[in-house]
C-alpha cells in the first residue's frame, strides 16, 4: 500500500478515506492518531493489524464537539459535562458508559469507551467533515514511542495505511489525560496533558491508579488494559534517575558507561558533552520536557547506544505524565536519589 502524504488543505480527502473504511494518520494536540471510522468495525479492526496492537486494549473515540456524547454514552455524570465545560477541547479523555451503537472491536468488549474530544485545528476540522467518530490510538507500533511528527509516523506506518496528514509537531507531545467517571471517586487512569490537579479543581477527590505509579504484578489488570503494555521502549535498556536536577545529573554522570546515552535538562547538557545525548528541556519547563520525551526515546533507536539514562522531573502538574512516559519505557526501574 502507499501511504498518501496529505497537507492541512487536504480535510477533505482524509474525510473521504475515513468515510469509505480506510486508515489515516491525524495530528492532535497530543500525539499523531492512528484513525479510522470508529462506528465501522472492518476499518477499527485494520488498526489493531496495522500497529501489531494486543485485541484487548481498547481505543478512544474522537468527537468535533461535546454534544455528540450522548450519542454514544449513557447515564453521562454531570461531572462529565463539567470537564468538557472546563478541559474540551483539548486533551482529556473520559471513560463513560456505551450506547450498544459503540462497536465491540473500540471498547475490546468493555461496557464503557473512552470519549476525547481533541484541539487540534486540522483534527477538528476533519472530524467536522467526516461526520463520524473517529477511533485513534497513538500512530506508532504498538510498544514504540508514540509519534509527535509526521515524520516519526511514517517511520512505523509507512506502506501500512492509507494516508498521514502533516500538521506539523504535537503541542502537548504525551498522549491525553483518562480519566473514569463511572467510579466514585473519578479515577485517574493515565496522566497527560490535562493534569491531576486540573481535574481535582473540577471533581474534588480522584483516585490515582497504581498502574500510574508502579509495575502491576502478575496478577493485577489494570483499569485501563494499555497501562499493563510495556510502551514506549525504545531498542536500549532505559534507567531513570528521579530526585534533584543536580544529584540526578552527577548520579548519570558518574554511573553511566562511555558508550550511554543520556537524557537530561537542558542545564546539564555540558556535563555530558562526551556522550550521546537527548535534552529534554529546561528543568524548570515541563512543557518543554513534554514535547520532548518521546522524540528523546526515538532518537536513541538510529544510534547504537547499549543503554540510556534519564533525568525525571519532580511529579507535580504535567510532571506526573513525564515521569510515567519515561518510567515505563524504563519498566519501572527507576532510581530515586
Ligand atoms: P492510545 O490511544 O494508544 O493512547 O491508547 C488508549 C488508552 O486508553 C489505552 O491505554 C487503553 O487501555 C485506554 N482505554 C481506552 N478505552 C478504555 C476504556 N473503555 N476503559 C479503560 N481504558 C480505556
Ligand atoms: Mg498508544
Amino acid at each position: 500500500m502507499q501511504t498518501l502524504r496529505l497537507t492541512p488543505e487536504d480535510t477533505a480527502a482524509a474525510a473521504a478515506i475515513l468515510r469509505r473504511g480506510g486508515l489515516v494518520g491525524i495530528p492532535t494536540e497530543t500525539v499523531y492518531g492512528l484513525g479510522a471510522d470508529g462506528l465501522n468495525s472492518e476499518a477499527v479492526a485494520h488498526i489493531f493489524e496495522a500497529k501489531g496492537r494486543p485485541q484487548d486494549n481498547p481505543l478512544i473515540l474522537h468527537i468535533p464537539e461535546a454534544g455528540w456524547l450522548d450519542w454514544y454514552c449513557r447515564d453521562i455524570p454531570d461531572s462529565a459535562y463539567a470537564l468538557a465545560r472546563a478541559y474540551w477541547p483539548g486533551p482529556l479523555t473520559m471513560i463513560l458508559r456505551r450506547k450498544p451503537l459503540v462497536p465491540d472491536v473500540v471498547t475490546a468488549g468493555l461496557d464503557t469507551v473512552g470519549m476525547r474530544c481533541p484541539a487540534h485545528p486540522v483534527c477538528r476540522a476533519i472530524l467536522r467533515v467526516a461526520q463520524v467518530p473517529v477511533a485513534a490510538p497513538s500512530g506508532n507500533t504498538s510498544g514504540r514511542p508514540s509519534p509527535t511528527t509526521a515524520a516519526h509516523m511514517l517511520e512505523d506506518m509507512d506502506g501500512r495505511i492509507d494516508a498521514v496528514v502533516d500538521g506539523g509537531p504535537c503541542a502537548v507531545g504525551v498522549e491525553s489525560t483518562i480519566v473514569d467517571l463511572t467510579e466514585t471517586p473519578p479515577r485517574l487512569l493515565r496522566p497527560g496533558g490535562i493534569t491531576l490537579e486540573q481535574l481535582e479543581a473540577v471533581l474534588g477527590e480522584v483516585a490515582v491508579d497504581p498502574a500510574v505509579t508502579r509495575l502491576m504484578g502478575a496478577g493485577e489488570r489494570p483499569r485501563a488494559p494499555g497501562m499493563k503494555y510495556r510502551h514506549y521502549a525504545p531498542r536500549a535498556p532505559v534507567t531513570v534517575v528521579a530526585g534533584d536536577p543536580q544529584k540526578s545529573a552527577a548520579y548519570i554522570a558518574q554511573h553511566a558507561g562511555a558508550e550511554d546515552g543520556v537524557i537530561c535538562f537542558d542545564e546539564f547538557a555540558p556535563l555530558f558533552a562526551e556522550r550521546d545525548v537527548e535534552k529534554l528541556g529546561p528543568a524548570a519547563d515541563k512543557g518543554e520536557q513534554a514535547r520532548h520525551i518521546f522524540d528523546a526515546l526515538r532518537a536513541f533507536d538510529h544510534t547504537g547506544v547499549p543503554a540510556i539514562w534519564a533525568q525525571c522531573p519532580d511529579p507535580s502538574g504535567l510532571g506526573l505524565a513525564i515521569a510515567n512516559r519515561l518510567n515505563k519505557a524504563a519498566g519501572f526501574h527507576v532510581i530515586q536519589v
